[in-house]
Parts: C-alpha cells; sequence; structure tokens
C-alpha cells in the first residue's frame, strides 16, 4: 500500500514528495498554489471542502484532476476551486478519447453543478 501511494504522489519530475507545481490568481483575486499531489492551498492553508484523498487511486485522480484544470483556474472565483477539482478528478473515473474531450466534460459538469440554487 506504501508503494502504491508513493507512485501515485510522484510527480513528473520525479519528486515523490509533495511540492508546489504551479502558482494561479483566481478570478476573484486570491493567489493560490497547486501542489504536485493535487492539493490546493492558500497562503499556506488548506482549501475548505477538497476532502482528503485516501486511497492511491484517489489520490492520483485528484493530482491529474488538478492539473488537469490548472489552466482554467484563473476562471473561477476561490469558492469555485474545489468543486471544479472534485468534478475534475472523478472524471477520471471514465475513459474518453482526448485531454480536450475531458475538459468540456469538466466544464459542462461544472455549470451544470453551479447552476444548481
Ligand atoms: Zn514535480
Amino acid at each position: 500500500m506504501k508503494r502504491a501511494l508513493e507512485i501515485a504522489r510522484a510527480c513528473s519530475c520525479g519528486c515523490v514528495e509533495a511540492h508546489v507545481i504551479a502558482r494561479r490568481l483566481t478570478a476573484d483575486g486570491a493567489h493560490v498554489e497547486v501542489w504536485s499531489d493535487g492539493t490546493i492551498t492558500r497562503r499556506g492553508f488548506f482549501l475548505r471542502g477538497l476532502g482528503e484523498p485516501r486511497s492511491a487511486y484517489a489520490i492520483s485522480a485528484r493530482a491529474r484532476g488538478a492539473r488537469l484544470v490548472l489552466d482554467d483556474l484563473s476562471l473561477y472565483d476561490l469558492a469555485e476551486i474545489p468543486t471544479l477539482i472534485k468534478i475534475a478528478a472523478s472524471t477520471y473515473a471514465h475513459t474518453y478519447s482526448s485531454d480536450d474531450t475531458r475538459r468540456g466534460h469538466v466544464r459542462a459538469l461544472f455549470q451544470k453543478k453551479a447552476a444548481r440554487p
């Protein structure tokens, strides 16, 4: 199990330890850090509502989900980021032909969820 978690947390740079891979500015002006394991922090604190994945699969899915929407973070408010990441991570449970298809699916799901009262 430990080995599976290490593989799930491994970044493309080869580092197993979680580290900041990007910094983004949200639509409402919040600076956030994106970590290699998919964690999102603001000023060093975890964002509320993102949860903590425990299985190797969940960790890997969230890391890939966070990378998937990395370029879109500036289009959303800080409060919307956890939902965006969760939806992106959940799309990895399905098989899609391309990242473009996956991105389109994430956007459609997010807009559908955001439209709820
Ligand atoms: Zn890295």
